[in-house]
């Protein structure tokens, strides 16, 4: 196998729709990561592995490392990928990277994380961070999917925070979760984008709305949604950064296609 990659073991697998999965591998102790990036993942070829880029979604204090997929019908990773059970074999890139970090934000008040589908997985890893809530006094994150049933990992992720040891005390006082449905009756409905331009989402939180002085902003979606929510985000003064030039605001594709 390439020098590449680490053979790692799957330890548990969690399926939420015949879409979505969750899957957790042991992580070997030279892998290093910053809370939201992602790394090459997948399963051994005969010639040479077959990987696609995941966002880690567990944090970088975790000893194991999860991943939130989708199961894609026809995938040449996801139509395998999906049948894993504990005990499987999956093989790690050795290089994780990315710019939905903290460290490509300047300092600011307030920090909303915005995600669709499986976008809302780097901000599974940041919202477990403590250095999320060293930086920023309150963490909004949004997940916004098509059906109630796509937004049961994220709810379980949040939900969990109170009783996390690192993170169990902060989350609970400064982090707030919005998740919205597009085609199905939730309590809240509408795309993102919807909610910022309409003002919902800032009458919800009793937030002013997105301010540079401020807020900081990372999107995570498809690209159609990268582009309407960075040209929203835009609008209101914010500007992109990345690991070089840390600004205003991130953002990372979810998918390619
Ligand atoms: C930076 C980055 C981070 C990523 N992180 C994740 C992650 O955390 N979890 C994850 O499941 N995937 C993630 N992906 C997508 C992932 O790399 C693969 O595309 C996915 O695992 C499907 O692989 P495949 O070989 O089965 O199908 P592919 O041939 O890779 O994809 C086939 C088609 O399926 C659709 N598709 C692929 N991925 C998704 C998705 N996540 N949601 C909706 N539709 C999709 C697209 O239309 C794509 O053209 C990420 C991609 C990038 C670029």
């Amino acid at each position: 196998m390439s020098s590449a990659f680490t053979t790692e073991t799957v330890l548990s697998v969690d399926h939420y729709t015949d879409r979505l999965f969750k899957f957790r591998i042991t992580r070997p102790q030279t892998f290093r990561f910053r809370s939201g990036e992602f790394v090459m993942i997948g399963m051994a070829g005969e010639k040479k592995p077959l990987v696609r880029a995941y966002s880690v979604a567990s944090p970088a204090w975790d000893e194991e490392l999860e991943f939130f997929s989708i199961k894609v019908e026809d995938g040449p990773l996801t139509s395998k990928l999906q049948k894993i059970v504990p005990g499987d074999e999956v093989v790690l890139g050795k290089k994780p990277t990315g710019t939905l970090v903290l460290d490509a934000l300047t300092p600011a008040k307030r920090l909303y994380m915005f995600s669709t589908g499986t976008g809302f997985a780097p901000f599974a890893s940041l919202v477990r961070e403590p250095e999320t809530y060293e930086k920023f006094d309150e963490v909004i994150v949004t997940h916004t999917c098509r059906l109630g049933a796509e937004l049961e990992y994220s709810s379980e992720v949040v939900g969990a925070l109170p009783d996390d040891p690192l993170v169990g005390e902060d989350a609970p006082q400064k982090l707030r979760y919005v998740s919205s449905c597009t085609r199905e009756d939730h309590p809240v409905q509408g795309r993102i984008t919807q909610l910022i331009e309409s003002g919902d989402l800032f009458e919800r939180l009793g937030a002013p709305k997105l301010n540079p002085e401020t807020d900081r902003v990372m999107i995570c979606g498809s690209q159609a949604m990268i582009a309407d929510t960075k040209a929203l985000v835009e609008q209101h003064g914010l500007t992109e950064g990345s690991n070089a030039k840390p600004a205003e605001f991130v953002v990372e594709k979810a998918f390619v296609g």
